[in-house]
């Protein structure tokens, strides 16, 4: 008997040396093959006629080999078979397929898979490299062919993705999922509670695992290739439902922990008030409520503040700041580069010197002795707003009294890192200071809400979303780059109006591999010949520091008209007179990137305008980001476009950025199955009540600690 913890290798067929080739398809235990679903299914009880093909379909074949050869063309070997049923006939072709050669028998029952089309002198159909099964061998061992045969043909029959080379087929998986399930414990414990299980109709999780892989006659095809059928149903919701369950569980033990009960009186109120250089945005009243309130508690705060570029999150930040060292206590401000944490120590020290706090800026670019000295304000607790890059946080950096940690994502900073960095930033152990201080995460990056429940879902969330008054909607426009003429006399006059724009390239410096125009090249074009009597400068992530902060605060105080620059200005630069910006070959940016670099500009009445330009072919998927750009300025609608183009792991810039790995989820297609996981994950974490009884609650959290051991190797839970 298996259970669903048991290892592999010990499935029938599978072995030790197998079993290391499934490791590294991240499957290890029953539980894992069994949630190893098929990608697709082939509808094999009722297959097409040859004679009932049609152009342009996708298509399930089961014939006959006839026959099958090599023949060369003058640009290529092309592998041809031709598949029988009765009278009729298909051709297949491949291309390259020498491999092929010897490898079909006339005779042979094949069973092929592809898109039907028609050949264009002849007229007749055929399919194109195909995915095939030789259908009725057994393969290597010889047995059962029969039983093998069985569930191949005459049914709906599950298609998996193969593990490399090798025995690893498809048709291997399909053998051992099918013994892994005949040999399975007949009692499977239910782990779902029984009030969410009969609420949302589930099936139980023996019937889920036998139907998702071996779909009863009948089913529908439509629902089984999109995970729609209530097998998938049961699994995906099951995956969901322990993964909101663990983000629940982490937040109320967040709750349980020492942090520090800051007081707001009104000394604090009076002096957040003076630092305030404008009316704040009901959606900042709002937020900065809910972050007070946070800090007011007894246990730390863990809030994520989101919100679009420019919506004004770092006001926010500082008021939270205030609260903090009114009552004694440093802030940590750490930014993800280098750039970002001096542009922020810049806005802090306008806005907050005059006030009279101590801010310091602590990078690895200091000189060691300053580095040495800026240590030592912060250890001794007379620096009282300590900025710097995440990188400070790795070295050893001792506060005297730690209250607030800001953490400021860009869009590429994942949840185990920041797990990390709140880990590092206290996790009361210490001694000096056994409360935990408060953690507020920024994120510069609308994050689409489906993403949010996920990866932050252990955080309580806030959003920014409003953006402050006075503030025309930006106009953004595509136009190709031999137009580009044109651009620069538009650009003319906006500076002659006293305005400033950036030009932005994709690359430094040229590259004749890429043949895209570079930021060095067009710089010496532009201020060398087409703007000869303005003022222009260039900003790239290879000059030194002190350079580029030269070039900043030339462009910030407009001396310079005009910047060439990379996307190292996608970081928060605050140029509040730039109203144009300029993109070329807009077609090589993602669509975060663009969006970030849009919000540049747009930030005071001025109409602004954001010009995409292309230089070369644009694929589908770029026409569908610019289309996005020009049509809409909603950074969530961006966020939630690019998370659909981009997949959740790329969506965050790597696969390593903490997303968990899920097995059969997809965030983009369970949006709403997700939502529906954590509303019921959240009641059942309330605690018992007349539904969900202890015991329950206690089998699934059981559960829950292998599964986020085991299958996420996320952190820990409790
Ligand atoms: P974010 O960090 O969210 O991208 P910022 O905090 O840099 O945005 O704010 C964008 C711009 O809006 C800044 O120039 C800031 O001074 C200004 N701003 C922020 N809040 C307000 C407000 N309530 N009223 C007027 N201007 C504001
Ligand atoms: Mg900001």
């Amino acid at each position: 008997m298996l259970e669903l913890t048991t290892p592999v290798q010990y499935v029938k067929g599978i072995g030790p040396r197998l079993a290391e080739i499934l490791a590294t398809k991240g499957i290890s235990t029953v539980d894992d093959l069994l949630n190893y679903l098929p990608f697709r299914y082939e509808d094999r009880l009722n297959p097409r006629g040859i004679g009932e093909l049609r152009a342009g379909e996708m298509a399930t074949v089961i014939g006959e080999v006839r026959n099958s050869g090599l023949f060369r063309t003058r640009k290529m070997p092309i592998f041809q078979l031709t598949v029988g049923q009765g009278r009729s006939k298909l051709r297949c072709l491949w291309f390259h397929g020498t491999y092929l050669q010897d490898k079909f028998k006339p005779g042979q029952l094949i069973a092929l898979y592809g898109k039907v089309e028609q050949d264009s002198r002849s007229g007749e159909l055929q399919i194109i490299q195909p995915q095939f099964e030789m259908l009725g061998d057994a393969g290597s061992d010889g047995a059962d062919d029969k039983a093998a045969t069985s569930l191949e043909v005459g049914r709906i029959v599950p298609i998996y993705e193969s593990a490399g080379q090798g025995r690893v087929t498809a048709r291997w998986f399909r053998r051992v999922i099918r013994t892994a399930l005949d040999d399975l414990t007949p009692d499977l414990a239910e782990t779902i509670p029984t009030a969410v299980r009969e609420r949302l109709a589930l099936l139980s999780p023996r019937e889920a695992l036998w139907k998702v892989h071996w779909p009863e006659a009948g089913e529908s095809l439509a629902d089984l290739q999109s995970s729609r059928t209530p097998a998938h149903i049961r699994l995906i919701f099951e995956e969901l439902f322990f993964i909101e369950l663990g983000l629940e569980l982490k937040r109320r033990q967040h709750k349980t922990q020492t942090g520090i009960a800051f007081r707001l009186d009104d000394r604090v109120r009076q002096a957040i008030k003076k630092i305030l250089p404008f009316h704040p945005t009901a959606a900042q009243k709002r937020v900065l409520k809910e972050i007070a309130d946070d800090m007011q508690k007894p246990y730390p705060m863990r809030r994520l503040l989101q919100g679009d570029v420019g919506s004004g999150k770092t006001i926010v930040g500082f008021e939270a700041a205030i609260i903090a060292i009114e009552n004694g206590c440093q802030v940590e401000d750490t930014a993800p580069t280098e750039i970002l944490a001096q542009q922020h120590y810049f806005s802090a020290r306008r806005i907050l010197e005059n006030a009279g706090y101590r801010i310091v800026l602590l990078t690895g670019s200091l000189e060691a002795d300053r580095k040495r000295e800026v240590r030592r304000h912060i250890s001794q607790g007379d620096a009282q707003l300590v900025i710097g890059t995440h990188a400070l946080l790795e070295e050893k950096v001792e506060f005297a009294k730690p209250g607030l940690v800001i953490v400021d994502e860009q869009h590429r900073f994942g949840v185990l890192q920041r797990l990390k960095l709140m880990k590092k930033s206290g996790d009361g152990t210490d001694e000096k200071n056994p409360a935990e201080p408060d953690v507020l995460v920024m994120t510069a990056t609308p994050i689409p809400r489906t993403l949010a429940l996920t990866l932050y879902g252990d955080l309580d969330l806030s959003v920014l979303d409003e953006l402050p008054p006075g503030r025309t909607p930006i106009v953004t426009r595509r136009i190709t780059d031999d137009r580009s003429p044109e651009v620069w006399d538009f650009l003319r006059k906006q500076v002659a109006k006293g305005h400033q724009v950036y030009v932005v390239y994709p690359v430094i410096a040229e590259n004749e591999e890429t043949e895209l125009k570079a930021a060095i090249h067009m710089y010496r074009e532009l201020s060398g010949k087409v703007f000869a009597d303005l003022k222009v400068g260039l900003l790239h992530g290879r000059l030194d520091s002190e350079l580029k902060d030269q070039v900043m605060r030339r462009f910030q105080n407009g001396e310079l008209q005009i910047l060439v620059a990379t996307t190292v200005i996608e970081v928060r630069v605050d140029v509040p007179n730039a109203t144009v910006m300029v993109i070329e070959h807009a077609e090589r940016f993602g669509l975060a990137q663009l969006h970030q670099l849009r919000g540049r500009i747009g930030r005071r009445a001025a109409k602004s305008y954001c010009i995409l330009m292309t230089g070369g072919k644009v694929t589908e998927e770029g026409e569908r980001r610019l289309d996005a750009m020009v049509r809409t300025n909603d950074g969530f609608q961006i966020a939630e476009l690019d998370l659909e183009l981009r997949g959740p792991g790329e969506f965050f810039g790597t696969r390593q950025a903490g997303m968990p790995g899920f097995r059969v989820a997809n965030l983009i297609r369970d949006r709403q199955l997700l939502e529906l996981a954590k509303r019921e994950a959240a009641a059942v974490m309330a605690g018992p009540d007349s539904e969900v009884t202890q015991a329950e609650i206690s089998r699934a959290l059981v559960a829950l600690r292998t599964r986020w051991q085991h299958t996420y190797g996320l952190v820990e839970v409790g």
